[in-house]
């Protein structure tokens, strides 16, 4: 039976023995634990290592990058994906010099009223800058405390938050939370990790219910419907005279070997300044002209739903073609050949009621 006060403290000296030095532990700059956190949702730590300290180096402030040019703030995004979240990350600095004078809300209920700031990230900020008592939950979290109790819930139902967040919110102490919360997430990182948890070596094995059920590869439990998930499609058909700009895909994706138009997918849908904002189209912008931009399709698929946007972009007399196939993987056809490719039936049905009739 996991006793709150020992297992907080068990935790913590475990924490204390093999956490990783991490720059924004070294820190309570709420600005900076706020970076970390928003770059950490796009990548893991090694990778995202290099990204804190150029934004950091970059940006040392809530102010510079509130007055940052948004293609500097993208620049250096630029490898993280999802340009719409760096867009955000520069939304939020921008409220929080003009509603807030510079300084971050320093309370967990607070922070939530920022825009772009949800729930785990207002709580990662008011822990760790603030030591505010309030539980971090984040895919650390569930698997460690699914294992610990047993619990079979469904980690992706909509009983699973509070069920989970009650349980760690129970767990964390008074004295030093902050500490609590990086050392449950640091457990789950390093010990309690998805596949082969180092249950022999771990401090809880006497009182984990997965260890003493043998059921570690089965908690927790993630429902199929739970990695249903949107996606959202930008496509690009680059045309020149009556030729289009088409691309074989071939990445480890959906419509593996099918033909479609240059892509950018992002975490939401752009507008068309947005998308032309965005790398690699941004050193373009003078060379093309946007003809037209589609309504959004939804297509749906067994695990993912994917919502798409077209635009169509004319590429002026002066723009390189050859240039341009070769930056964006793509070969110029005629519509004729386009009709024959293999193509996803979203990408069919858009070329048989649209293009055509542009004639590409
Ligand atoms: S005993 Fe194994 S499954 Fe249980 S908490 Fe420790 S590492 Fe995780």
């Amino acid at each position: 039976m996991v006793i709150p006060e020992l297992f907080s403290s068990k935790l913590i000296a475990w924490y204390l023995r093999h956490q990783r030095d991490l720059p924004w532990r070294q820190t309570r700059d709420p600005y900076k634990i706020w970076l970390s956190e928003v770059i950490l949702q796009q990548t893991r730590v090694k990778q995202g290592l290099p990204y804190y300290y150029a934004f950091v180096e970059k940006f040392p402030t809530v102010f510079d990058l509130a007055r940052a040019e948004e293609q500097e703030v993208l620049r250096l995004w630029q490898g993280l994906g999802y340009y719409s979240r760096a867009r955000n990350l520069q939304f939020t600095a921008r409220q929080i010099v003009a509603q807030y004078n510079g300084q971050f809300p320093d309370s967990y209920k607070d922070l939530l009223k920022l825009k772009g700031i949800g729930p785990y990230t207002a709580a990662a900020v008011a822990s760790f800058a603030y030591k505010e008592r309030v539980a971090v939950l984040d895919g650390n979290v569930f698997r460690v405390l699914s294992r610990l109790y047993g619990i079979d819930t469904d980690i992706a139902s909509a009983a699973a938050k509070p069920l989970f967040s009650g349980i760690a919110n129970r767990l964390i102490p008074t004295k030093d939370p902050d500490l609590f919360n990086q050392a449950i997430m640091e457990f789950g990182a390093l010990q309690c990790t998805p596949a082969n948890p180092d249950c022999m070596f771990c401090p809880f094995h006497n009182e984990c219910e997965a260890f003493l059920t043998g059921r570690q590869a089965q908690l927790p439990v993630k429902s199929k419907k739970g990695n249903s998930r949107i996606r959202y499609f930008h496509y690009v058909i680059f045309r020149k005279d009556d030729r289009g700009g088409m691309r074989k895909r071939d990445q480890k994706d959906i419509w593996n070997g099918l033909h479609d138009f240059y892509l950018l997918e992002d975490a939401a849908l752009l507008t068309t300044g947005e998308l032309m904002a965005a790398e690699p189209l941004l050193p373009w912008t003078e060379a093309v002209a946007v003809e037209e931009e589609s309504v959004v399709y939804t297509h749906k698929l067994t695990h993912q739903q994917v919502q798409a946007k077209f635009w169509h972009i004319r590429l002026n007399e002066a723009a390189d073609v050859d240039k341009v196939a070769r930056d964006f993987g793509l070969t110029f056809v005629e519509s004729a050949q386009a009709h024959h490719l293999p193509k996803p039936v979203l990408i069919d049905n858009y070329l048989k009621k649209r293009v055509f009739s542009l004639s590409l």
